[in-house]
């Protein structure tokens, strides 16, 4: 805070800077993300760079974004000796749904430099960027080997939640057809200076490959769920066909519910991933153009 004063900065709600002030909380986060010299880390959110350098520290390198000129220079001067750490200055998003390509082909220039590497997420996010940099990280060319974030709690009960919760919807479901998920701490407001208005979370989401591959068409499943669970307590068949209704007849509808032995009266939020899932294949099969 000390240092802020000096440099005449003040945090911006607008980029979501609320800094993590428990030290403790930063080596959670760090024993979370269980890091080896294998590991290329990125971080969206550089701040003053005191994350950034206990993940040096563990890491064989760092990527580390900051779009906030101010606190990049602030977090330069404490990083000056990791020699592993890359800082860009910029935004890391390009829009919502992408990564900026600057930060894709830093992190992928990191990777190859030894064969093996892997990509793990670690982050103190900003909260008004936080869903698209862990849902878009899942589709982008390098895939994480895991994610350990700092949330909003609302958005970490989303992403684990299960069918049939009012939490429960395409987030739950897209993260979870391909990662194991869990919330490793809930924080108050008080643990960051500024304190946010909501509680925190600490998520860990482990992606698994095999259940990954499994999955015939990431981008087809992504937007369906998407689409139908836009009106999640809806009944199903209403869902589909509003969604669908240039590709597929009801009559089409009626019998791929039939071919799942869903009743007519299921509602979106009941479905599990395994039924997303073979619900998705079967929607596929019969529109295999639909949004692509
Ligand atoms: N890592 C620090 C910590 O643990 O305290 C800072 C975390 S703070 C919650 C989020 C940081 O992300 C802020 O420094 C903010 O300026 C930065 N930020 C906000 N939006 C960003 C964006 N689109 N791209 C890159 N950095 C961003």
């Amino acid at each position: 805070m000390q240092r802020f004063r000096e440099m005449g900065i003040q945090p911006a709600t607008r980029h979501g800077q609320n800094f993590l002030i428990d030290l403790n909380l930063q080596q959670v986060i760090v024993e979370a993300a269980a890091l080896t010299a294998d590991d290329v880390v990125l971080e969206v959110g550089t701040g003053t760079g005191a994350l950034t350098a206990l993940l040096a520290q563990q890491a064989a390198a760092v990527v580390t974004v900051e779009i906030d000129g101010h606190l990049f220079e602030l977090a330069s001067e404490l990083l000056i000796d990791y020699n592993n750490v890359t800082m860009l200055k910029q935004d890391a998003l390009k829009n919502k749904n992408s990564f900026h390509p600057y930060v894709m082909q830093t992190l992928g220039e990191r990777l190859a430099e030894v064969p093996g590497r892997r990509l793990k997420l670690v982050a103190n996010l900003p909260y008004n960027i936080a869903t698209p940099v862990l849902s878009n990280l899942l589709s982008c060319e390098h895939l994480p080997h895991s994610m350990v974030a700092t949330i909003q709690k609302e958005l970490g009960d989303r992403i684990v939640a299960q069918p049939n919760s009012k939490d429960y919807g395409a987030l739950s479901a897209w993260i979870q057809c391909q990662a194991d998920t869990e919330i490793v701490r809930i924080m108050p407001p008080s643990v960051f200076w500024p304190p946010p208005k909501v509680h925190s979370a600490i998520v860990r989401i482990v992606v698994d490959p095999l259940r990954r591959a499994a999955i015939p068409d990431l981008r087809f499943f992504h937007q369906f769920v998407k689409t139908i669970f836009i009106h999640r307590r809806k009944f199903l068949r209403a869902n589909i066909v509003a969604a669908l209704k240039q590709h597929l007849s009801k009559q089409e509808v009626d019998d791929i519910l039939a071919a799942m032995e869903l009743a007519p009266n299921s509602r979106t939020e009941q479905l599990d991933v395994p039924t997303l899932l073979r619900l998705t294949e079967l929607v596929r099969a019969h529109a295999p153009d639909w949004k692509l």
